[in-house]
């Protein structure tokens, strides 16, 4: 697999301030975030660097995993549609996602490519039907 959108699902166990990269300081709720972001080349690479601790910090994601927990990760393999998949869950009923204003999306028009989400991440196993993404076994190898 050599391109294809992904979307982290993380857990914040405790409430952190976090200064994330360019950013102001961000004030993180404990819960679950949801992080959507792509990669042209080099897919298994990349999941495989957000899973790996004590890395130089780059993109903005690389920050809030300093503290939160990757719990798991979604996949659609083939063409860059991290845009319209942070849309589509932003204006997903019945869930309720908060934009993290101005995360991971400094190189395109959306408000975020972050969301907080309040419930469980047990319920969202609807969510990735609907958006007809594959759950990856964290441990697989690709
Ligand atoms: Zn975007």
């Amino acid at each position: 697999m050599e391109k294809g959108t992904y979307i982290l699902l993380m857990n914040l166990k405790e409430p952190r301030k976090i200064k994330v990269g360019k950013l102001n300081i961000i004030d993180f709720q404990p819960g679950n975030y949801l992080y959507i972001g792509s990669a042209q080349r080099g897919f298994e690479a990349r999941i495989t660097r957000h899973l790996r601790k004590n890395k130089k910090l780059f993109w903005h994601i690389d920050y809030l995993l300093n503290e939160a927990e990757i719990k798991e990760i979604w996949i659609k393999e083939g063409e860059k549609i991290e845009c319209e998949t942070a849309d589509r869950i932003k204006n997903c009923l019945p869930f309720s996602f908060y934009p993290i204003k101005g995360f991971g999306s400094s190189d395109c028009k959306c408000s975020s490519h972050l969301f907080y989400f309040p419930g469980r991440l047990a319920d969202l196993g609807n969510l990735r039907k609907k958006l007809n993404f594959k759950k990856l076994e964290i441990n697989e190898k690709f």
